[in-house]
């Protein structure tokens, strides 16, 4: 029998490794600038075309190469960082592996200039999916510059899934501020398309730090510095009151290695205790420095994972260290924990395909009109707990909408001005009144019906928005005064991105060096409205890879959400009118994201109190 089994060839080993290590354009610069960083260079600049699509350059004045080494990098296994196995449990160095320049060779066309101080001529290497074109000696200055272009020319299924421009820089942003915040004391710049989007000098971390995310950050970080047996922990933390609704700004470094630990992140969350708004997330920027040998860099191909020895003690010291930095900077935060800004969309509803949004009106349908109940009422009498949307709409015979259904909901064919619910809410039968500022409650034949207010507002400009943007743009109001938004270079791109959209809403804005000025906005919202809506969209653009028909939702729920979170004026008037328009909306029992409206307290279940 003749054998079949048979060594790969090395190119196409490469390619497989490639899949693991470099997945997009960020991660060769990850690589590259990592390598730069091993390299001592104190000086690095990165050149981005097309989001890394088209060209990706990494310039650094490190120890640069010999001729013999500028080949020999490419090799895989090929590192000058570690000599024996011991050595891996003794890593100061970014890489070790000497897989990444092998596995970016591999997938793209590489021209490698480089320089060693000791030598008169430096050398170039081309090398293209593997192959070596040609290397020759080249003049150039000390240090290594590394063009990557065309990158995945060779595999079409991982350039056909690469994402939008936007989303792609947003990822190279991403990792260059990691490193970056892992090395302050190193200058860096990156350029894209020939506007220079950072350029940071050499500094210290707090100046590094208010150079990248903008000097209003100086005021927001608190210290902190602890020295223990297992463990150094150094850098800041934000205060409470300038939590973010999205995790964007938190970093934790091991021996200035970026790393990622929900355990860790659970610690300084615990730290805060109490002072955070709801579904906010603190910001930090955490060193820690461990013994190398304490640490396991190696369980994850990129290496963000990282195992700890001593993972309880430092939990508890990390803990004990930012409670006491807040303590000590006698933080009284000015918490409004009214504010609900995060965006949660329903993990069901992530992934499916984006509703034609159209809005049919039930004019049949009165949530006072009890007479076509006729449903066995519900096992479940735990009305607070019980969110099921049989148990809410059994109370007053409400059709059932099923969560499932949700992306049905919506009639596509007919789209039609209807009289808006005659209810008389006065009538001795429907009483009404505010609780807490927040629920509407009004007496119903059935029981006591509860109203979620902000929900109902989100889900009444939500619906309201929603029908005239499919068929003509919002009406926009000129800003008196322009609002400024610091935002960051991939978060203009994001923005521009989705221009049109954005536009139709009824947003004008002019770009600046440090952010955006928003001169228009949908008419909906007032001034605290606009600044709620314009940060949820970012928010959201940045956290969630949209798909086309998904922009309409995401956006207007984010505007809807803001529009709601502006102070909401109660009086007779304006309840009925919430409670009106509410009704006239199909999908009223939950708000755009998916949380309860409202709930009905039955007469069963008051009588059960006593
Ligand atoms: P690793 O970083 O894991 O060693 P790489 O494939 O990233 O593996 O790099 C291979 C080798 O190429 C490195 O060990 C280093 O000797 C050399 N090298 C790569 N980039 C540079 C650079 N910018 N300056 C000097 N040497 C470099
Ligand atoms: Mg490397």
């Amino acid at each position: 029998m003749s054998e079949v089994i048979r060594l790969l060839p090395d190119h196409i080993a490469n390619q497989i490794a490639a899949g693991e290590v470099i997945q997009r354009p960020a991660s060769v610069v990850k690589e590259l600038v990592e390598n730069a960083i091993d390299a001592g260079a104190t000086e690095i600049e990165i050149f981005i075309k097309d989001a890394g699509k088209t060209l990706i350059q990494v310039l650094d004045n490190g120890s640069g190469m010999s001729e013999m080494d500028a080949r020999m990098a490419f090799e895989r296994h090929a590192t000058s960082k570690l000599r024996s196995a011991e050595d891996l449990f003794n890593l100061s160095t970014n890489g070790f592996r000497g897989e990444a320049l092998a596995s970016i060779a591999a997938i793209s066309h590489v021209e490698l200039k480089s320089k060693m101080d000791s030598q008169e001529w430096g050398t170039s290497v081309v090398i293209e999916g593997s192959k070596l074109v040609d290397q020759s000696p080249v003049t150039c200055k000390v240090g290594t510059s590394f063009e990557i272009k065309n990158l995945f020319f060779n595999v079409p299924a991982r350039r056909n899934f690469l994402k939008s421009d936007g989303v792609e820089f947003k990822h190279i942003e991403d990792e260059f501020i990691r490193i970056a915040l892992a090395n302050p004391e190193t200058l860096m710049s990156l350029h894209h398309n020939g506007t220079r989007c950072y350029h940071l000098e050499k500094s210290n971390l707090r100046k590094r730090i208010v150079d990248i995310f903008g000097r209003a950050y100086n005021d927001r970080l608190v210290p902190i510095d602890e020295t223990t047996g297992i463990v150094k922990i150094v850098g800041f933390v934000g205060k409470p009151e300038f939590a973010k609704k999205s995790r964007g700004e938190q970093f934790l470094f091991v021996n200035d290695r970026f790393f990622r630990d929900s355990y860790f992140n659970h610690a300084i969350t615990q730290a805060y205790d109490g002072l955070l708004a709801s579904k906010t997330f603190p910001s930090y920027f955490l060193y820690f420095y461990v013994d190398p040998a304490s640490i396991d860099v190696n369980v994850h191909p990129t290496k963000t994972e990282i195992k700890f020895e001593e993972d309880k003690e430092i939990y508890a010291i990390l803990k004990s260290s930012v409670k006491q930095g807040l303590g000590k900077f006698n933080i009284a935060p000015a918490l409004d924990f009214d504010q609900e800004t995060s965006f949660d969309v329903p993990y069901s509803m992530r992934n499916q395909m984006p509703v034609q949004p159209e809005i049919q009106v039930d004019t049949q349908y009165n949530p006072f009109n009890t007479s076509t109940f006729s449903r066995p009422s519900s096992p479940s009498s735990g009305v607070r707990n019980d969110r099921s949307a049989a148990i809410l709409s059994a109370g007053f015979g409400a059709v059932e909408p099923k969560k499932e259904d949700w992306e049905g909901f919506y009639d596509i064919e007919e789209v039609e001005e209807k009289p808006a619910l005659e209810m008389d809410l006065h009538a001795d039968a429907n009483k009404q009144f505010i609780f807490q500022g927040a629920y509407l409650f009004c007496t119903t034949k059935n029981g006591l019906l509860a109203i979620h207010g902000r929900r109902a507002k989100e889900r009444i400009v939500y619906d309201e928005i929603m029908k005239t943007f499919v068929m003509q743009p919002i009406s926009s109001q000129q800003l008196l005064f322009p609002l400024g938004f610091e935002i960051s270079a991939a978060e203009k791109m994001l923005w521009e991105e989705n221009k049109i959209s954005l536009n139709r809403l009824g947003f004008a804005w002019s770009f600046n060096d440090s952010g955006m000025d928003i001169e228009g906005a949908p008419a909906h919202l007032k001034d605290d409205g606009i600044q709620k809506s314009v940060q949820n969209i970012i928010a959201n653009l940045s956290v969630t890879e949209l798909d086309k028909g998904e922009v309409a939702h995401v956006l207007i729920s984010a505007i809807a959400k803001g529009a709601a979170n502006q102070t909401l004026q109660w009086n007779t008037e304006s309840a009925n009118q919430l409670l009106n328009s509410l009704f006239q909306c199909p999908e009223h029992q939950y708000s755009p994201t998916g949380k309860v409206i409202l709930n009905t307290l039955q007469i069963k279940d008051i009588n059960q109190l006593f």
